[in-house]
């Protein structure tokens, strides 16, 4: 099973976000892209709601793969009907591609939610330990309504500094982190970036958006944009749940500054890292370089 191929690094959940969504984007495409669907099996019909899982079935069979895309934390593929296949991975969620049937990870597991079969026999697995990711087939027309209340994608031509600036002073009074991680603000960060962004930008991510200066905020920008680049880089961060399409862990934990740190020395000044609730999530901080 996938998950207990990974070293326990850290004890906590991550959820996948920007860099692991698009990571796995980025290795599904060229794999799935011109495949057809032979056979699909729903393991736990609660993950195609509102379809019956013989809906969500029929629907799918024959149906060609035309595009892998993302908007956010939410993975897109294009069918060559007039729907597209979109799955949220949210707390555990995990697609795994293996290019014949019978593999090495001995899928399906317990967990395995849906099982895709393509007239090649290769298969694509949804595994959900917590269940709460979905998989819908959603219509092109509708497509907008899933995707529109999210904010700009980070890595866009669309957030830049002056962007980020306007959010702090419309709210003024919120903390850096609870902007940062508002899918209707910005789109794709979640904890695990948001509290590395700010030890990198060196602000406490407590801190109220109206209280940050103009290099703060132009420095956090920066860092926002630095830090997902290089996770996407190393293929996302790993901790318990998160595997790349492939069912191997990706390789952004050995880069971790602080999400996941507690106590642990910090690596810029050696003092011990704090982790703090805040927002009901775990956040992590150096206490010294970090203001
Ligand atoms: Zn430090």
């Amino acid at each position: 099973m996938p998950e207990f191929r990974l070293r326990p690094w850290i004890s906590c959940y991550n959820m996948p976000e920007l860099p692991e969504v698009e990571t796995i984007r980025r290795e599904l495409s060229p794999l799935l892209v011109g495949k057809q669907i032979a056979k699909v099996k729903v393991l736990w019909p609660k993950t195609v709601v509102p379809l019956t899982s013989k809906q969500f079935s029929t629907k799918l069979r024959g149906q060609q793969i035309v595009s892998v895309t993302r908007r956010a934390k939410i993975l897109i593929i294009k069918l060559s009907g007039p729907w597209s296949l979109v799955f949220h991975l949210k707390m555990t969620g995990q697609l795994i591609y293996q290019p014949t049937i019978g593999g090495t990870d001995n899928l399906p597991n317990q967990f395995t939610r849906l099982v895709i079969t393509f007239t090649d026999a290769s298969q694509l697995f949804f595994n959900d330990l917590r269940k709460f990711g979905w998989a819908r087939l959603v219509l092109d027309e509708h497509l907008a309504l899933l995707t529109n209340p999210y904010g700009p994608e980070p890595l866009s031509a669309k957030f830049t500094a002056h962007f980020l600036q306007e959010l702090f002073l419309r709210y003024p009074n919120r903390t850096v982190k609870q902007i940062l991680m508002d899918q209707s603000l910005i789109a794709g960060l979640g904890n695990i970036y948001a509290d590395e962004a700010c030890f990198l930008a060196g602000v406490l991510p407590i801190r109220q958006a109206k209280t940050l200066n103009r290099p703060q905020t132009e420095k956090l920008h920066q860092a926002i944009v630095a830090v997902l680049k290089l996770s996407i880089k190393k293929k996302g961060t790993s901790t318990r749940n998160y595997v790349r399409s492939s069912g191997r862990p990706g390789g952004f934990v050995a880069h971790l500054k602080v999400y996941g740190q507690a106590k642990a020395p910090c690596k810029v000044c050696q003092t011990p890292i704090i982790k703090i609730k805040h927002l009901g999530r775990g956040t992590h901080y150096c206490p010294r370089c970090q203001q």
